[in-house]
């Protein structure tokens, strides 16, 4: 598997329908919503994959797992 943000190596984690979990060496642990990695796949878009882990750093000191949907996706400009 690879990570969603980054490409890099990542471990997929089973989790709720709707949701797609990755652990990356990278990035760490993250839950990501499907409709926004097919929304994403549609019009050609990728991350940006330094402020994505901003982001996720952030975000751990409120949940463990950051879940990641369409209004929290940083997107390469
Ligand atoms: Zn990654």
């Amino acid at each position: 598997m690879s990570c969603l943000i980054c490409a890099g190596h990542a471990e997929s984690i089973d989790c709720l329908a709707g949701w797609e979990e990755r652990k990356c060496a990278q990035c760490g642990c993250y839950r990501m919503s499907q409709a926004l990695i097919l929304s994403m796949m549609d019009e050609g878009q990728i991350f940006d994959a330094e402020k994505m882990r901003q982001w996720l750093q952030l975000q751990r000191s409120v949940e463990a797992i950051p879940t990641i949907a369409v209004h929290e996706a940083i997107l390469v400009q």
